[in-house]
């Protein structure tokens, strides 16, 4: 009787053993090969599975190259199994290249033409994208050049690339309230072709050395008139430098304040004397006025092609008290208009701009 008991025992132990606490038999198929993105399922690896059954999938095939999946296989009382199998994805899609169709850029500017271009693809490596085509950025014209990205399976992309290059646009003209351009050239200002200095248009530290030629050409001829007339015109004050101006400013701020200073004394790259183009004639004083040289200077320094810089009552304009002995070289053309007969016009008067510190 035992021994019946025993035997039925085993068998049970057997027969469990049999049905599945032991793996299930799986057998798979050979290698897999599939195109990049056709559908392949966790089915098309298995062959047979006996005493089990096996978890159905989808198994990505968007990446080439070889790569694995995980099987899972239960057995009938519930242990599960993983498998793994490999497979091998074929890359016959090209990369995507992502990029802008034209760009424009200006004549004599750079660009990185593969900076923003992005290349998306299904193979494991990172693709750089090529530029096809030559082009000249210092010439202005349309260059139809080509993106192109290739993997490491030969399958290749193009992306058609218009590179215009245009000439830089001028930049805009400042122009003062009477229209007249403001150019800048090497730090010195010119309005309408005529050199500005004053409170508010200042000169480079370095700017000037000496009168200019023509103003001291034109100096000596008014000076020669005046002789046969019987005067004698000299220059008391012709070219300061910029370091000049600084002392003489200084000191006169020391006498008299800054306030004060500045209704009469120019600050350094202000000063008209540093342009090369201003000098002060014989008294400086405004008792000069009193004097035959003035009413001389008054009636005929325009045909020479000065101009009296700092008339009467224009303080508010010129931004410097009345100076009778201050005169600037415009050439004779412009002197004349400026000369008014008589009534003086100031620079900033004609031109349209004021003499303000900022
Ligand atoms: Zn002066």
């Amino acid at each position: 009787m035992k021994k019946i008991i025993i035997i039925v025992i085993l068998i049970v132990v057997v027969f469990l053993a049999v049905l599945g606490i032991v793996s299930p038999v799986v057998s798979f198929k050979d290698k897999i090969t599939i195109n990049a993105n056709e559908s392949l399922k966790t089915d098309d690896f298995i062959k047979k599975v006996t005493l089990g059954n096996f978890e159905s999938k989808k198994v990505d095939t968007s990446k080439a190259g070889k790569r694995d999946v995980e099987i899972k296989v239960k057995s009938i009382l519930g242990i599960t199994k993983n498998y793994k199998r490999s497979y091998q994805v074929l890359d016959n899609i090209a990369p995507t290249i992502e990029a802008k169709g034209e760009v424009v850029v200006y004549q004599g500017d750079t660009i990185d033409l593969l900076k923003d271009v992005k290349v998306q693809d299904n193979c494991d490596k990172d693709i750089k994208p090529t530029l096809d085509g030559s082009y000249d950025l210092n010439k202005v014209g349309e260059y139809n050049l080509k993106y192109l990205a290739k993997d490491t399976s030969g399958n290749e992309t193009s992306l058609d690339l218009k590179l215009k290059v245009i000439a830089k646009p001028s930049p805009e003209v400042a122009r003062t309230s009477k229209g007249y351009a403001i150019e800048n050239r090497n730090g010195v200002t010119y309005i309408n072709g005529i050199l500005i200095a004053n409170k508010t248009y200042a000169l480079p530290k370095n700017y000037g050395n000496g009168l200019t030629k023509e103003t001291e050409a034109a100096f000596y001829k008014m000076q020669s008139a005046a002789k046969e007339d019987g005067l004698n015109l000299k220059i008391v004050s012709g070219f300061r430098s910029y370091q000049d101006q600084v002392i003489v400013y200084n000191k006169w701020v020391n006498k008299d304040g800054k306030s004060v200073a500045d209704t009469y004394s120019a600050r350094a790259g202000h000063s008209e004397h540093q342009s090369g183009l201003a000098m002060d004639l014989n008294w400086i004083s405004k008792q000069f006025e009193t004097t035959n040289e003035y009413k001389w200077l008054q009636a005929n320094a325009y045909k020479y092609g000065f101009i009296m810089r700092y008339p009467k009552s224009k303080q508010e304009i010129t931004g410097y008290i009345y100076e009778p002995w201050h005169y600037r070289y415009v050439g004779v053309e412009l002197a004349k208009e400026l000369y008014n007969n008589g009534d003086w016009i100031t620079l900033e008067e004609y031109l349209g701009i004021d003499s303000k510190y900022k």
